[in-house]
């Protein structure tokens, strides 16, 4: 207890025996980057270090745009710049904190189910997460990103890649999942796709594409990630503009270096968004480099360096000229799943048949919803019933009223038999189980 006193007042938030940002516990603890609310707490110690003066936010994202009504009183940019208006030169370097520390998919199920579309065509899948953000215990003041559903939007899968299908309905179509999410107190927390190719030795293996030798993410998929996480911030009463940064994931599944499947996660530096917002940067042909846009009338590009430790083990500042390592974006994050899993939908080892498949041959349909519930006992039917990929078809059939729906989801999240019989009673119901006896 005596040791508490020695890292400030606001100490007593937080009760860790050493501070996290301690180069040591991080060593022994195998802590490859800081929690974020770690780094705060370091940054704020710092910052507010004098009671006397008055606060000042520790966080501001980094920003490298030409700034706007420049107090020199020129014209604005792209016709006139300065030394006060103009981002200075950018130090590219790793990031030391993570956003998210740790993502957990609520049950195993849930990424074989995503996998199967991969094993019944061999074409690469992409799904988004839906969860929520809860405390991390296994890392000081950490975050973990909880996966309870992917949902996998309308897409065109190859064996190399996919491309997804951003037309207006499939963006409406999303929109819904988002609201339908919202009510099971989800929220859309990263991404998920697939780069296997089968080891064609028959032993279910595959390959390894991703080690340090190659990339672990490709620039497309860094910048990808970096426009997301754009998408997606993080409030944050900590920083000048209330947000910072993103809880936004990535998580890829590949071969490992055993030729095993495995999901690897991730998410983009502050800086990367910074770049992707100003514009700075593209993908480029070589997957593991990021290739920086050259200036133009109206894209003014900042001097850009990253340091390394060159072969004499010195660390030294090199500049980027046109390109850098996509390395340096990137924040890894662990992953894993609860040993205990008490997923929030029931059904999830025998799931309704996932949405948007239709190309690679399952369809949702009336018969498939007749086919679903074709169980014995009321237990087992409202197992049946939690099931995200059918409360979502369900939705887009339009027979339950908004009530109506509203009592399904709660059944389906409480699986409460007296809340059931009342949702058979519903006008809605009793339409829908006509329709299926059709
Ligand atoms: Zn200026």
């Amino acid at each position: 207890m005596k040791r508490e006193k020695q890292y400030g007042q606001s100490q007593s938030e937080f009760s860790l025996p050493v501070a996290p940002w301690d180069a040591e516990y991080q060593k022994n603890h195998k802590i490859k980057h800081l929690s974020f609310h770690s780094h705060v707490k370091h940054i704020n110690d710092s910052t507010n270090k004098n009671a006397a003066s008055s606060y000042v936010n520790p966080l501001s994202e980094p920003n490298f745009k030409v700034k706007k009504n420049c107090p020199s009183g020129h014209k604005s940019w792209p016709n006139g710049i300065c030394s006060k208006c103009q981002p200075s030169a950018i130090t590219l370097q790793r990031q030391e904190f993570r956003m998210v520390d740790h993502v957990e998919f609520a049950d195993s199920s849930l990424v074989n189910n995503f996998l199967d579309s991969w094993r019944s065509t061999g074409y690469q899948r992409l799904g988004y997460l839906y969860g929520r953000y809860e405390s991390y215990e296994e890392v000081p003041l950490g975050i973990k990103a909880v996966v309870e559903v992917i949902y996998e939007p309308a897409q065109n899968g190859e064996s190399y890649g996919l491309t997804l299908n951003l037309e207006k309905e499939n963006e409406e179509e999303i929109n819904k999942v988002d609201e339908i999410a919202k009510k099971f107190g989800l929220r859309k927390i990263g991404i998920i796709f697939t780069d296997l190719i089968d080891s064609g030795k028959g032993d279910g293996s595959v390959i390894c594409k991703r080690h340090k030798d190659s990339y672990f993410l490709t620039s497309i998929e860094a910048i990808f990630a970096a426009k997301l996480q754009c998408q997606h911030p993080n409030v944050s009463k900590w920083s000048d503009n209330n947000r910072f940064s993103s809880k936004f994931v990535t998580c890829v599944v590949s071969g490992n270096i055993k030729g095993e499947i495995d999901i690897a996660s991730y998410q983009v530096s502050t800086e990367a968004e910074a770049m992707v917002k100003a514009d700075l940067v593209v993908p480029s042909t070589h997957a593991s480099m990021v290739m920086i846009q050259k200036a133009c009338k109206t894209r003014y590009v900042p001097d850009i360096f990253y340091t390394r430790v060159n072969e004499y083990g010195i660390t030294v500042k090199k500049s980027a000229e046109g390109s850098f390592p996509v390395e340096y974006f990137l924040v890894t994050l662990t992953h894993g799943f609860p040993s205990e899993p008490k997923p929030l939908f029931k059904n999830i080892s025998k799931p309704f048949v996932i949405e948007n498949r239709q190309a690679i041959g399952s369809s949702q349909d009336i018969s498939s919803i007749a086919k679903h519930f074709k169980v014995d006992s009321l237990p087992e039917i409202l197992t049946r019933l939690s099931d995200f990929h059918l409360l979502t078809y369900l939705h887009s059939l339009g027979i339950l009223k908004a009530e109506e729906e509203q009592l399904a989801y709660s059944v389906a999240a409480g699986q409460n038999e007296e809340e059931a019989q009342e949702l058979f009673e519903t006008p809605g119901w009793k339409t829908l189980v006509t329709i299926l006896s059709d």
